[in-house]
């Protein structure tokens, strides 16, 4: 299978490493100047800085990119998705699949504006990669992908779970991916902007008083919108299941989400939008409340403006 991955950054450097490994043709696709450098002049590293197995890749920029490709695999940021699927269309064939695995929620209706449905496979995935320089990942852990082909497509979409599985990376079709998505979109807007805006890991959140009615409030925004839009969720179920993770001090507790490395360390924009911001919007189209949804993304952008 000919694969372009749009977006080299640390999730898809690590998919797009791992397909290559098992033999598929694999292409880079990045506006980063130094990226697209370190690719083409040094390789894809992967792993340790002292001992990296490295792989001779192609690396674009999209607006270079030619030809007709069988599956696209997007990893940009959640912010970056209508802009990367506009500059992605030269590559965009009749039967082009186009896989999108990230984090936040309102993708499908983005992805319906540039590819025909049949052609899209939404999903959501716990691997979880770094990217420490240019030219080089790391992955953390495999964790679980799970897609599904939005027009019901259940031959290709059987295909792109065996192409990822025998790559190394344990993935399986669903036939309720949304409900998958909403719950990690749960977990982001609660964990990953709670430890942003107290400024600590997710065991540090334990300490913080009230966040257990925090968490639920929120969840429940969330819940309700999911609702609206046909996905039933368990609330309280999640919430609990959320508070547990605040209570181990192990591995889970010492890490610190990637919206806080993104704005606290890395100094970059979050998902905000697309998690809480989302559900604040469109709560609103449809009458709903979503007040702490509301000001926890006013709350995350204040920080961007201080940090950015
Ligand atoms: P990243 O910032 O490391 O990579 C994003 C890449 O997209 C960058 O290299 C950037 O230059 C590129 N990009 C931006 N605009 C582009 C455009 N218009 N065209 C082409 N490329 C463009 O981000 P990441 O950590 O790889 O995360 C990608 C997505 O996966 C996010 O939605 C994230 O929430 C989700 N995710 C990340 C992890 C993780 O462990 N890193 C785990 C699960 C899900």
């Amino acid at each position: 299978m000919r694969v372009y991955i749009a977006g080299s950054g640390a999730m898809g450097s690590c998919f797009g490493y791992k397909l290559m490994k098992t033999g598929d043709p694999v292409v880079f696709l990045d506006h980063w100047a130094e990226q697209i450098d370190s690719l083409n002049n040094g390789g894809l590293r992967f792993g340790r800085e002292d001992s990296a197995d490295v792989h001779h890749v192609h690396a674009n920029r999209p607006e270079e990119a030619r030809g007709e490709v069988d599956l696209i695999i997007l990893f940009c940021k959640s912010m970056q998705l209508e802009e990367t699927l506009a500059g992605i269309t030269g590559i965009l064939g009749a039967r082009t699949q186009v896989l999108c695995l990230l984090n936040g929620l309102g993708h499908v209706d983005t992805l319906k504006k540039y590819v025909a449905e049949r052609n899209i496979f939404i999903g959501v995935t716990t691997l979880s990669a770094s990217l420490p320089e240019a030219g080089r990942v790391c992955c953390h852990s495999l964790g679980k992908t799970e897609i599904q082909s939005i027009s019901g497509d259940m031959i290709r979409c059987g295909n792109i779970v065996a192409e990822l599985n025998y790559a190394g990376i344990p993935t399986h079709a669903s036939d309720d991916v949304f409900k998958a998505i909403w719950k990690k979109a749960c977990i982001n807007g609660t964990t990953n902007a709670f430890c942003t805006l107290f400024d600590c890991n997710i065991h540090g959140l334990s300490k913080v008083p009230g966040i257990e009615a925090l968490v639920e409030a929120v969840v429940r925004e969330f819940a309700a919108l999911a609702q609206a839009q046909g996905t039933k969720l368990w609330p309280k179920k999640i919430s609990n299941e959320i508070l547990d993770l605040y209570q181990k001090s192990s591995a889970v507790g010492e890490h610190y989400p990637s919206m806080h490395q993104d704005l606290r360390q890395k100094r970059r924009p979050t998902e905000i939008d697309f998690l809480n911001g989302y559900v604040a919007r469109k709560s609103a189209e449809l009458g709903l409340e979503a007040p702490h949804c509301q000001m926890i993304t006013e709350a995350i952008h204040g920080l961007e403006a201080l940090y950015l």
